[in-house]
């Protein structure tokens, strides 16, 4: 495939005030040539995947606007497939965009939002679902979110779908040699048996997989958090020394409109996103604000929750309701003020509390932050929601193609158990197989393609 060179900032995940302008396609080497000095070296002569020293200087006026590090990288062994230039500068915002800015004035296009991605995708570099995965990889808010999106990246779920596939061709070829010899009885029975074994395996893992998405749902958008308590027990203050001890995730994603009643901060490696807390923050008490049947619904949708008592003060009817509310969910109960002389009676605190964790704080003089974040890790990790290293599925695409797939593996075991001739079945069987495929691009219509690549930042 030929494609014109295009460029682009591509900063580095994480911080650092490094950025790199990327350059890809066949005329990345010569572009860069034109505007990189280093002595009379020419980086179309240098050996391949090695860096450089030098300075970036604007042919026409001689002006030199940037120190940088140069890699370059000969196609096919890279990315996008293509030659590919990267410039490291570490100047800043203003220095990289005029470097950019000289690249396209030299004969580089700027490139589309995911392009690079693109490229490698078309270029046959990497399948749809590593495509996705990196994707998620930009937009990734914490480092295990970032673990699953590397994972997916490097193929495994690509490659279990794969497996999946072929277990499906297998049947399939079986049923070609019955259709072949339908004299044999024995070759249609056996044939029968295969079909619903495999048939089964396939669900089965289809299944599997289904039941991680939800962890990866998680991991992606953070544990949906509620802090409830009553008026002054100290919600407000839990939520911002959360927010402070934590650096809240920020994201440069462009187009990413953040939801103002919702904070993310990642505390020791589990995203938990605050939920409506410029409501709890102004109205003290989302209970009474918003009457008991709506705040149960905030309370169900949940992922953890944050109760707040007050240990100078007697426990209440209303603590006593919040507990009951929160039934069977995840919580965490928080004893606040234990800088106050006791009034709470802690035998009646434990007894409500049941099997949730109990901690206690004093968020005023910043004593016992450290164990609620213990708690919530813990909560998090080897509690109900579990996260081993495993592959997760955590795109919306696979998710609903998994469910389709899931459908149709479900309609011919179905088919296959009512006697339904092994021919009828085997449709169902294809259409799993498609679908499946279409996880990893292989089906994949070409409007589709585009629309997954417009969604990547710039860069990518
Ligand atoms: P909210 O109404 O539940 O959101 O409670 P706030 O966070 O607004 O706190 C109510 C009051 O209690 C504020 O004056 C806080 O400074 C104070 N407060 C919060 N935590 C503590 C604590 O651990 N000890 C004491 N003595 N006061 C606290
Ligand atoms: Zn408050």
């Amino acid at each position: 495939m030929e494609f014109d060179t295009i460029a682009a900032i591509s900063t580095p995940m994480g911080e650092g005030a490094i950025a790199i302008v990327r350059l890809s396609g066949d005329e990345a080497f010569k572009i860069a040539d034109r505007v990189y000095r280093s002595g009379g070296k020419q980086l179309q002569s240098v050996p391949s995947h090695t860096i450089h020293y030098g300075h970036i200087v604007d042919p026409k006026t001689d002006e030199t606007i940037e120190e940088v590090m140069v890699s370059v990288m000969k196609g096919p062994k890279t990315f996008t497939r293509e030659d590919v230039v990267e410039i490291n500068c570490h100047g800043g915002v203003v220095s990289v965009n005029r470097v950019l800015q000289l690249l396209l004035r030299e004969g580089a296009r700027l490139a589309e939002p995911g392009e690079f991605t693109k490229r490698a995708f078309l270029n046959g570099r990497i399948d749809l679902s590593q495509a996705e995965a990196v994707m998620d990889l930009i937009r990734a808010k914490t480092d295990r979110a970032m673990n699953v999106a590397m994972n997916q990246m490097q193929g495994r779920l690509s490659r279990l779908v794969q497996s999946l596939r072929q277990e499906i061709l297998e049947i399939l070829a079986q049923v070609e040699v019955n259709i072949d010899y339908p004299e044999y009885d024995d070759v249609e029975e056996m044939t029968l048996n295969m079909m619903m074994e495999k048939s089964q395996y396939v669900r089965d893992e289809v299944e599997k997989l289904l039941r991680t998405s939800e962890q990866g749902k998680i991991l992606r958008e953070g544990l949906s958090t509620v802090i409830i308590g009553r008026p002054n027990v100290g919600k407000s203050s839990l939520l911002n020394s959360l927010v402070q001890e934590n650096k809240a995730i920020v994201t440069d994603i462009p187009g990413t409109t953040r939801d103002v009643i919702e904070e993310y901060v990642n505390v020791r490696g589990v995203p938990l996103k605050l939920v409506d807390t410029a409501g709890i923050r102004e109205t003290e008490d989302i209970v009474e604000r918003i009457g008991v049947e709506r705040s149960r619904q905030v309370l169900k949708e949940a992922d953890l929750i944050l109760l707040v008592l007050n240990h100078g003060e007697e426990l209440s009817d209303e603590d006593r309701r919040l507990f009951e509310a929160v039934t069977g969910m995840d919580v965490i109960v928080i004893v606040n003020k234990t800088d106050l002389d006791q009034a709470i009676d802690l035998d009646e605190v434990k007894q409500l509390s049941g099997d949730h964790k109990l901690v206690t704080t004093s968020l005023l003089k910043e004593q016992g932050v450290d164990e609620l974040e213990e708690a919530i890790a813990s909560l998090f990790f080897d509690g109900a929601v579990d996260l081993g290293d495993g592959t997760y599925v955590s795109n919306s695409r696979h998710i609903a193609l998994l469910h389709q797939a899931l459908q149709a593996i479900e309609e011919a075991i179905q088919g296959a158990e009512m006697g339904t001739p092994v021919d009828m079945v085997q449709i169902d069987l294809r259409r799993t197989w498609e679908i499946l495929g279409e996880m990893i691009g292989d089906t994949v219509q070409e409007s589709l393609i585009d629309q997954l690549f417009s969604q990547f930042c710039l860069g990518k």
